[in-house]
């Protein structure tokens, strides 16, 4: 499952994307000319990560040519290309342990206006650079270690123009495999079978390199794992349901593959779950949202937006989703999967009201990436900001999501477990 997961955003490395494995064993003087601060080495008798270690990052240079230089503990792999709108640069590499200084690369240099890090997939980690106009890597190499200097990565970056740009995303995309997807056209909402137990899957948002909302020391990746996992344990004490999680631990995975993956499963409800920031502090409690291309009111709108740009901050292709699945009958299976998603809705906020706060206005709508599977009742439950104090203060508190859990548990088994129930009984 997890290949199957991961398939879309990594079979791309099968080509030759501006690949660049130059293992240089030696310094050019030339190339090494901009400012390379020196940089801890891992202790020579430091026992030896499985993963590589990544222990510094820094960026140096002008807007003429700005440079991205990485310390690792070892040689490693790796390969750069562009993304577009907006214009991006990736280094994918094998799994990183990045042991870096909190906040790097939250503040840019030269062309690149902010870089991020993090775990892609089991395997996989990558390096994410925004830039503030097109740019073309002029130099990508690695250093073997020498003496006290760990191996470095460096990609020099220079000024480009959109059309080249937009040329090299084209050359390196023809290089990425895309399949479709196998699931067949749906004919109503997913139901349950009579007697069998109906799968719930539970969405956990972001994770790896996309941490979602922070605050703090606390990450929105977080907050929602450890409460899908609470969750998922609530369903099955019940053994009435089946359930399974788009993810288990700290990775990424494409908005698109979370959809696939709740069709793949036939789920009878997926909820995705998430604990976003809003600008404005005020704003508390939980919130649930259910599909809509009209946002029900601008908050809604600017989060949604906030959500679906998931997979720019891990520098997924946007062009690489499939199409929706589209025509008059889906159309059909889709209001009546809208119907059964805002009896879930309603069915939530019932229940969540006896152990939490909720917003003034509890049940929402908007156009969440992650709520377009046609035949898949999906809910998106927020389940407090972390822009606000009282609401991080319970996501963070073991108990309160045990009582959360128990209440969304008692609000699926209401409009599910009862029909097995009774079916069992007839
Ligand atoms: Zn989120």
């Amino acid at each position: 499952m997890r290949r199957h997961l991961f398939r879309r955003g990594f079979d791309w490395g099968r080509g030759r994307v501006l690949r660049t494995f130059c293992r240089l064993a030696f310094v050019a003087a030339a190339m090494l000319s901009m400012p390379l601060h020196a940089s801890a080495a891992p202790a020579a008798d430091a026992p030896a990560s499985a993963v590589p270690v990544a222990v510094d990052a820094r960026l140096a240079g002008d807007k003429d040519r700005t440079r991205l230089i990485v310390d690792l503990d070892r040689v490693v792999d790796f390969k750069v290309f562009p993304l577009a709108d907006p214009y991006r640069l990736i280094i994918d590499m094998p799994e990183i342990d990045f042991r870096l200084p909190r906040g790097l690369g939250q503040s840019g240099r030269g062309i690149v206006t902010a870089y991020r890090y993090g775990v892609m997939g089991r395997g996989r980690s990558r390096i994410v650079m925004d830039l503030s106009e097109p740019g073309r890597i002029d130099k990508a190499f690695i250093l073997e270690p020498v003496e006290d200097q760990p191996a470095r990565l460096v990609v020099d970056i220079i000024g480009s123009t959109r059309e080249a740009f937009l040329a090299a995303v084209a050359e390196s995309s023809k290089e990425m495999v895309v399949e479709q997807s196998a699931i067949p056209m749906p004919v109503g909402p997913n139901t349950h079978e009579a007697g069998a137990k109906p799968m719930i899957v539970i969405d956990p948002g972001h994770g790896g390199i996309d941490p979602g909302a922070v605050s703090g020391e606390n990450r929105e990746k977080d907050v929602v794992l450890a409460m899908a996992k609470a969750l998922r344990d609530e369903l099955k004490k019940t053994g009435k349901f089946e359930v399974a999680l788009t993810r288990d631990e700290d990775v990424f995975i494409p908005l698109a593959d979370r959809v696939e993956f709740a069709r793949s499963k036939k789920a009878v409800l997926m909820v995705s779950l998430h604990a976003d920031s809003l600008s404005a502090h005020e704003v508390s409690g939980s919130t649930i949202y259910t599909l809509s291309e009209g946002a029900s009111d601008a908050l809604s709108a600017k989060l949604a937006e906030q959500e679906n740009r998931s997979d720019a901050i891990a520098g997924v292709d946007l062009s690489d989703k499939p199409d929706e699945v589209a025509g008059i009958l889906i159309d059909l299976v889709r209001r009546e999967t809208k119907n059964l998603s805002v009896t879930f809705a309603r069915s939530f906020i019932g229940d969540m009201r006896k152990v939490t706060h909720m917003n003034k206005n509890p049940h929402r709508y908007a156009g969440f990436w992650v709520l377009k599977a046609p035949e898949v009742p999906s809910v998106l439950i927020e389940l407090g900001y972390m822009t606000n104090g009282d609401d991080v203060a319970k996501m963070t508190d073991p108990e309160w999501r045990v009582h959360m859990a128990k209440a969304l548990t008692k609000a699926i088994d209401r409009q599910l477990g009862a029909k097995i129930g009774s079916i069992a009984s007839n």
